[in-house]
């Protein structure tokens, strides 16, 4: 809250006293915060790949080389990964942008939890997915949820992802499904790095990550579960986590469930 004063006038145009207004200003500071945000990770985030592609760029652009093949291909899968990363932050802060003015539309239909999972499951990007062990036990047949799709197989893969990318193990997961009267919650469980409990309510946060260090060779722009949440929560639902440092970490996402009106679809 803001309070600020106003003069007040009697009739002879003479101050007779003050008036004073309380305003919400909440909202402002979070388009400021927004703002000065993106303003910090242009400065932060963007320089690193853009100032890494010029200078593969300038490289392979010096005419009197003559670089073999091998080199050529190294510095385009360089110049590739940076510019992946760069589209990432992009796509994710348009995302994050889009849920803090509450502006995200989601297409809601009857999806089966099955469906989101094994999609998601078979998209992950191969060089993440390649030693993972992946275990689903949602069956095909398991009630429906009342979400969009392509929403909720983002947050699918933002799990799957975090869970092989903060992990030093041979990355083991396991997603699961429960429902009760009215959610269907889907679970994330890996056998990573895990949380600790200083950091477990931040990890939502736009911009948290425990180690800084760690992200920079990983990847990652620290918006993952911030967007997860926004999405989860534009549904209705609900994220939390359990986890401690150490001992891998389960990410629980609860989503409405489809009630049928008679429509064809199964009533749960
Ligand atoms: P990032 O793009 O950095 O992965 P996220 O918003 O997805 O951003 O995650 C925020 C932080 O939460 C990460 O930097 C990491 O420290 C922590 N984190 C997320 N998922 C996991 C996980 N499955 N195991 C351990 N730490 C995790």
């Amino acid at each position: 809250m803001m309070l600020s004063a106003f003069p007040v006038t009697g009739d002879e145009q003479y101050t007779i006293g003050k008036g004073f207004v309380w305003r919400d200003i909440t909202r402002e500071q979070e388009v400021d915060k927004l703002k000065s945000d993106l303003i910090s990770m242009i400065s932060h985030e963007f320089k690193t790949p853009i100032t890494s592609i010029k200078g593969s760029v300038e490289t392979l652009l010096r005419r009197e080389a003559d670089w073999d093949e091998e080199f050529k291909q190294e510095m385009l899968t360089g110049i590739h990964e940076d510019i992946n990363h760069i589209q990432e932050l992009v796509n994710d802060w348009l995302d994050i942008s889009r849920i803090e003015a509450k502006a995200i539309r989601l297409e809601r239909e009857p999806v089966r939890p099955y469906a989101i999972i094994d999609s998601a499951i078979r998209k992950l990007p191969k060089h993440f997915a390649c030693n993972a062990r992946i275990e689903s036990a949602v069956a095909e047949n398991f009630p429906f949820m009342y979400g969009d799709r392509v929403r909720l197989g983002q947050v699918l893969s933002n799990l799957l992802i975090n869970a092989i990318r903060y992990n030093d193990n041979v990355p083991e997961i396991k997603v699961n499904a429960g429902c009760d009267e009215k959610y269907i919650h889907i679970s994330v469980t890996d056998n990573g790095i895990g949380i600790s409990e200083q950091h477990l309510t931040k990890v939502f946060d736009r911009f948290y990550c425990v180690d800084a260090g760690r992200n920079r060779r990983t990847g990652g722009t620290g918006l993952g579960l911030a967007i997860c949440k926004g999405i989860v929560e534009a549904h209705g639902g609900r994220i939390k986590v359990r986890s401690s440092q150490g001992a891998g970490s389960t990410f629980i996402v609860s989503i409405p469930k489809y009630i049928s009106a008679g429509d064809g679809y199964e009533k749960m």
